[in-house]
């Protein structure tokens, strides 16, 4: 079923941990609220996708795996620890593979840090969000400022030094947030790798509900802007490079695994709701964690979906996928053509034959990306 279509083993693995304590007031993924994380019962149905997964019993040699959620966290030292022993039993870990852990900094323990580092995980990725305890609370975030900082440190003293540090953008403007005293802290910390997500006010979400009944005005357009021009030039004063539109890193420090998907590797992803990616075919999970247990207990599959991208659609992914890095996207004379209105409004340059978008640029993606597409194919 996920076998990889360019004929060999998958490189890439994603699990997918879909618990979280509490819906943050922006959140639109696919979680399951628990109080008590069912450790067990999860990575009972962890094992029997795997081995549905690998039902021909090759050795997967992974580059990377990714524990994404959710809160990864929440499995806790032991938790991670023995979905690290399960991953093991279908696949090797190459000697440098990239292991990343999302996590929440409240989870973040001496205990759990050592645990995490001495089953192989050698990357967190700390949810921080922000350093002011208010819009932390607005958030729903379930930690403070304090505890980003105990975090990092906590992760270090257990060996693990690759940290990243996420952090949101273009809030509310009543929520009064000092931009500049974020940066200011985080840059301080001095993490390996930082991604930055501009707040989109998603229905369905708290936030969403607060918009609907007009409690909540959403930045306006210059916030964005200002908000992601002062942080790109916060990092890169700092030395950190600008490697993809959301990601900043210091030199050595890029996510390999998510410059997997952005090269169009193919990759497998197990749990509620993950994708996989063979190739050729797309392919994604049912989305609730009840139902994808059940299926996993009746050895059922627990696809939802699987699509074959067609010329156009692969054209346009191609063209957003090379613009949205900053290696670029290597393009047709026509396509270089058709950009040449961008570099005079600043917003790309041309070096040799790829297109490369600049700070401004970088706000105009997708609209940018759409119409290279109309010209063709890369
Ligand atoms: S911790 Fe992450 S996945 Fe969980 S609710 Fe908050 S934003 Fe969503």
């Amino acid at each position: 079923m996920l076998e990889s279509g360019s004929g060999g083993n998958p490189r890439h693995l994603y699990i997918h941990v879909p618990f979280c304590a509490r819906r943050c007031s922006y959140c639109d993924f696919s979680i399951a609220v628990r109080r008590e994380v069912p450790v067990g019962e999860y990575l009972e149905a962890l094992r029997a996708e795997l081995a549905l997964c690998n039902r021909a019993g090759d050795e997967w040699r992974l580059d990377t795996l990714y524990f994404g959620g959710g809160t990864p966290s929440r499995l806790g030292g032991v938790g991670v620890q023995r979905a690290m022993d399960l991953v093991r039993e279908y696949a090797s870990l190459e000697g440098d593979c990239e292991v990343t852990l999302e996590a929440n900094p409240d989870d973040v323990s001496a205990h759990a840090a050592l645990r995490w580092h001495d089953s192989g995980v050698n990357r967190l990725s700390i949810g921080s969000q922000s350093f002011d305890n208010r819009v932390l609370d607005w958030m729903h975030r379930t930690h403070d400022s304090a505890q980003i900082e105990d975090a990092v440190a906590t992760a270090r003293a257990a060996g693990i030094d690759n940290v990243s540090l996420d952090l949101i953008f273009a809030l509310p403007e009543a929520l009064g947030r000092n931009w500049d005293d974020d940066m200011e802290r985080l840059i301080r910390l001095a993490p390996r790798h930082v991604s930055l997500y501009g707040l989109t006010i998603e229905p369905h979400t708290p936030a969403g509900h607060w918009r609907d009944r007009g409690a909540l005005l959403e930045a306006p357009e210059e916030r964005y802007e200002s908000d992601f021009l002062t942080a790109h030039a916060d990092f890169t004063a700092a030395g950190y490079e600008h490697y993809e539109v959301s990601n900043y890193a210091q030199p050595g420090y890029r996510s390999r695994h998510n410059s997997a998907y952005w090269q169009r590797s193919p990759y497998v992803g197990v749990g509620p709701s993950a994708h996989s990616f063979d190739g050729i075919v797309r392919s994604w999970n049912v989305a609730q964690y009840t139902e994808w247990f059940s299926r996993l207990g009746k050895g059922v599959d627990v696809k939802a979906g699987t699509e074959v991208l067609g010329a156009e659609e692969t054209v346009a992914e191609q063209v957003y996928l090379g613009l949205r890095t900053a290696s670029g996207l290597l393009a047709t004379p026509a396509i270089i053509d058709r950009s040449r209105s961008w570099v005079e409004a600043g917003w790309a340059v041309i070096a040799g034959k790829r297109i490369h978008l600049t700070p401004l640029g970088w706000l105009r993606l997708d609209t940018f990306a759409a119409d290279l597409t109309l010209v063709g194919s890369p």
